[in-house]
């Protein structure tokens, strides 16, 4: 089994500048933030919301690619959102699941609490049950990187389930101030709106 932090280098190595990426609280985020640092990343989104956000971007941007950085604990809470990913099928959306199997835990020495996934929960299964037919699983590093090459490259919805290790034992240096997510909020919509013409924030409190 391979580590998050492996798969996210991976991951680095492969997202071009404009693909939007979303990711879950926690390691995905603080991991991301610092091998990524790039206008295009929505951090920290909470519980239950990070497929939900880049789902409602795929839609809205349909030009775009977007990728959800997701985690197990984060996807059970709001399991309903991959009907809808499959129902309204987004041909730019990807889903990359970090399933660790546990809550919490990857800032400990012991995992956190199991997920559903700890016992007889695949949410590559409920993916494809939930019409999403493409949905695979990867535990290692190579295939990691066919399946997002090949989800980068062809159309969606798209489902990687990766099983990583229960803990974060390796970590990135912490070299970047990961913004905070009121602050990184502004910041990327304020890059989609540079970079798609839209007007999102519209002109604040001085009207008009
Ligand atoms: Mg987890």
């Amino acid at each position: 089994m391979v580590t998050r932090l492996s798969l996210l280098k991976e991951l680095s190595a492969l997202i071009a500048d404009d693909v939007l990426v979303v990711s879950s609280i926690g390691n995905n985020s603080g991991f991301w933030g610092q091998l990524k640092d790039r206008e295009a990343n929505l951090f920290h989104v909470t519980m239950g919301m990070c497929t939900s956000t880049a789902l409602g971007l795929a839609l809205a941007l349909p030009n775009r690619k977007v990728l959800a950085l997701d985690a197990d604990g984060n996807l059970t809470l709001n399991l309903g959102v991959l009907g809808t990913v499959a129902n309204e099928a987004p041909k730019n959306l990807t889903i990359v699941l970090m399933d660790n199997r546990n809550y919490l835990g990857s800032n400990k020495k012991e995992p956190g609490m199991p997920t559903a996934t700890a016992g007889k929960m695949n949410l590559e299964e409920v993916a494809k049950g939930c019409g999403i037919a493409g949905a695979c699983t990867v535990e290692e590093v190579a295939g990691f990187r066919a399946e997002v090459h090949k989800a980068l490259s062809t159309d969606g919805p798209h489902f990687i389930r990766a099983r990583i290790e229960a803990l974060d034992n390796d970590r990135p240096p912490r070299n970047k101030r990961v913004p905070d997510p009121r602050e990184n909020k502004y910041q990327f919509a304020g890059y989609i709106q540079k970079t798609e013409g839209v007007e999102i924030l519209g002109s604040g409190l001085g009207g008009g």
